[in-house]
């Protein structure tokens, strides 16, 4: 597993080309965008809304790093890891764990298809 080498910021470019094709869009359609780097954030000049590239996705649902998520992908679709595993790995509690977890398998199972493109990544 590659997760040990790949940064957040990896992490961050990876999302932005799998969910826009590698140029950021508003839900709006705008791609007109201002981007607030401190935070990560566009915003849109058409519709003023803000958003960021983890917007709609599981990612939005844990504060955790990317570097984290990607890590918890692939431990979660490689099989057996338990929660207490997993809480240990990501430096969480292991309610955070079970709720990632969760949130992980009804992903792949939805076949989200930037959960699967990550965990084919992380292989
Ligand atoms: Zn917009």
């Amino acid at each position: 597993m590659n997760s040990i080498k790949i940064t957040e910021e990896d992490c961050r470019q990876i999302l932005i080309d799998l969910k826009w094709d590698s140029k950021p869009k508003c839900n709006c359609g705008c791609t007109k965008l201002y981007f607030l780097s401190t935070r990560n954030i566009y915003k849109c000049s058409s519709c003023k809304k803000q958003f960021s590239v983890i917007s709609d996705t599981i990612f939005k649902s844990a504060k955790i790093t990317l570097k984290k998520w990607f890590t918890a992908i692939a431990l979660v679709e490689g099989g057996n890891v338990s929660t207490v595993q997993l809480g240990k790995v990501l430096e969480i509690q292991q309610c955070a764990a079970w709720k990632i977890k969760d949130k992980i398998k009804k992903a792949l199972k939805e076949e989200d298809k930037i959960v699967l493109s990550v965990s084919e990544l992380m292989k």
